[in-house]
């Protein structure tokens, strides 16, 4: 690697950032090798973070001389990548200050923070931060790349894609949902409730079902026979599981595919088909799997 802090100066956003990374290193491997990255600029060490409630640090100067990233210890592989990015974010973003001299701490819920509330200051830094680690890990043009227009959105594919970017399934479910040009969103479930969940908020609409409610009756989350580790298939369900539709109109066509996982965790993508798509099959006698292959066709 080649890149030296001195290839960013002026640039103040992630996005901003993250383009002239990719500028001065046009050969970057995927997965990103962040550890590198991070000593090339200016991170001269990574120690493991010792604070209880906290996720990671960053301990650096008023003049941004260097930094030390401070990561808690035991988490996976993925989820210390995230954290690096993240940090490696707040040090590369002047504007950035810590809440006590010198020193960011981070929480696992900032690392989370996708919206700011208008006026915080600290939560926007998280956002930022959040939005550079993605978009570090998971650069846009390799991004570019797996999304092509025969791209079939799939809990599949994005498990592949998590393992070939070596990031969480978390981070790779909020960036699929972001970038895949079909509109997409991810349901995140714990013990049977919702937990949050990703959508692009101008492709997809609203979610309704309420966080730390249980997971809509009629899902597809409730069939018999769902396997830990293994996606369900794709199926259309009632729209009105998860969106609202209004009375007396064609309803839109919400597919859904479940990924159980063994500590209690459930990740669902929702597949949204506006109702007044020209490809909209009002054959309700249909199978799903002929649906399926309908909506599959689009894309060969
Ligand atoms: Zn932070």
């Amino acid at each position: 690697m080649q890149i030296t802090r001195m290839d960013l100066a002026d640039k103040g956003s992630p996005e901003g950032i993250v383009m002239a990374i990719l500028k001065a290193e046009p050969n970057l491997p995927i997965p990103v090798p962040i550890e590198e990255l991070c000593r090339r600029l200016d991170i001269i060490e990574i120690q493991a973070l010792t604070t209880a409630g906290f996720e990671g640090g960053l301990l650096t100067d008023r003049e941004r001389s260097n930094g030390i990233i401070l990561v808690k210890n035991g988490v996976s592989p993925q989820r210390r990548r995230f954290t690096l990015g993240h940090e490696l974010g707040h040090f590369l973003m002047p504007s950035h200050l810590p809440d006590s001299e010198g020193r960011f701490l981070c929480s696992e819920m900032d690392m989370l923070l996708l919206n700011p509330k208008e006026g915080d200051r600290r939560a926007k830094m998280e956002v930022e931060a959040n939005r550079f680690s993605s978009l570090i890990l998971m650069p846009p043009p390799a991004l570019r790349g797996e999304f092509g227009r025969k791209s079939v959105p799939s809990l599949e594919h994005m498990l592949a894609l998590s393992k070939k970017f070596d990031v969480s399934k978390d981070a790779m479910a909020r960036t699929y949902a972001e970038h895949h040009p079909e509109p997409i969103a991810f349901v995140v479930v714990r013990d049977g409730k919702v937990l949050r969940n990703y959508r692009n908020k101008i492709r997809f609409p609203y979610i309704t079902a309420l966080r730390g409610k249980a997971v809509p009756e009629r899902s597809l989350f409730y069939r018999k026979g769902l396997q830990i580790g293994v996606p369900s298939d794709v199926d259309a369900r009632l729209p009105d599981n998860w969106i609202y539709v209004e009375r007396g109109r064609q309803a839109p066509r919400v597919s859904e595919q479940v990924y159980l996982q063994a500590n209690g965790f459930a990740l669902i993508m929702l597949w949204y088909e506006p109702a007044d798509d020209p490809d909209y099959d009002e054959d309700g006698e249909r199978t799903a799997k002929e649906r399926l292959k309908h909506r599959q066709s689009r894309f060969t």
